[in-house]
């Protein structure tokens, strides 16, 4: 069994990107600039960002956190973000999710310039993803892909089970695995909250490729899994233990102790797609910055 690091190929990413970034800024230039907004306190939001700011440390951005009280109205955190919108200072523009009830995050995504929209969320990167077309790509799914890639895993023709189809994981998970290209040209099925219980079970052991993001600890069991399996498990669950100090321990949504032993290569958690997350936020960035994709900032109509 392969364990597929993701830390260590989010470093390799990271490392990338720094040499980048020196040979930008011994040209004389500015480093790209990523700002993140984060809505009040809670405790992931602010661990994750943190952990972002410390890596565009790391590479050599130039990086804001503008921290808001959980009071704040939708209008005027919609201001703050148009404020950026129009800072040309300013490359890359993430809203940490979740954010407080009375917000609505469709608003908030959708206020992000797409050429500014680094986390890839707004619904015109979302179409340009989905025509393959150029475009700022979301970073969870893209970092699987990125590590399917690295670690050379052929996707073409292999039947890929993507269970969950949220907006930022699942569903453009599933876009990018069934598209042209490689990683891609996978044949994929879906499931979600309305797959019953016995079709999940019936439909996972098929999977060469076995997408996991849905929130739910040890969802899927080794006889959910087929021998030789590539498993990716991008669930992030925090689960009592008594052997921590903060009383907590992460898992996935995969039973890794017993899946392990069936899957020919497998995503730890933590340390496989969390950090490759936070590269590809990276990588992003560095394109907006390149105005790779500047077009994409320019058709959506203001
Ligand atoms: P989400 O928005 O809550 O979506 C969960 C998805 O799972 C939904 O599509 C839901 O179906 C489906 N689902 C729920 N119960 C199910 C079941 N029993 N069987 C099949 N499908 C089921 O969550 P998310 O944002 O996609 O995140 C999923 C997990 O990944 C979470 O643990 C999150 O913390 C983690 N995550 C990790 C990273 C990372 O960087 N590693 C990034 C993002 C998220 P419906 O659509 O019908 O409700």
């Amino acid at each position: 069994m392969v364990l597929l690091d993701g830390k260590k190929i989010s470093q390799d990413i990271k490392d990338e990107l720094k040499e980048e970034v020196s040979k930008i800024t011994q040209d004389g230039k500015r480093p790209p600039h990523l700002v993140a907004i984060l809505v009040g306190d809670n405790p992931a939001s602010q661990t994750y960002v943190k952990g972002k700011m410390r890596s565009c440390e790391y590479v050599g951005y130039s990086s804001t956190l503008m921290r808001l009280p959980s009071t704040i109205s939708q209008e005027a955190l919609l201001k703050k973000v148009e404020t950026y919108n129009q800072d040309p200072d300013v490359d890359g523009i993430i809203v940490q999710m979740p954010l407080p009830d009375h917000i609505t995050p469709q608003e908030i995504t959708q206020k992000i310039r797409p050429g500014k929209d680094v986390d890839g969320f707004h619904p015109l990167n979302v179409g340009l993803m989905t025509l393959n077309f150029p475009c700022l790509m979301p970073a969870t799914p893209s970092g699987i892909l990125e590590l399917l890639h690295r670690y050379n895993i052929p996707t073409k023709g292999k039947h890929c089970v993507v269970v969950g189809r949220s907006r930022i994981v699942g569903r453009p998970t599933s876009i990018l695995m069934s598209r042209g290209g490689n990683p891609g040209e996978a044949t994929v099925t879906i499931c979600h909250i309305n797959t019953p219980p016995e079709e999940l079970k019936r439909i996972c052991p098929q999977a060469d490729i076995l997408i996991v993001a849905v929130g739910k600890p040890d969802l899927i069991t080794a006889d959910m899994v087929k021998e030789g399996a590539v498993v990716i498990d991008v669930g992030i669950n925090r689960v009592p233990s008594p052997e921590t100090r903060s009383g907590y321990r992460l898992k996935g949504d995969v039973e890794f102790e017993t899946v392990s032993q069936k899957a020919s290569h497998i995503t730890p958690v933590p340390g496989g797609v969390g950090p490759m997350t936070v590269a590809m936020l990276l990588r992003n960035t560095l394109n907006a910055y390149n105005q790779n994709l500047a077009t994409v900032g320019e058709i959506i109509p203001e």
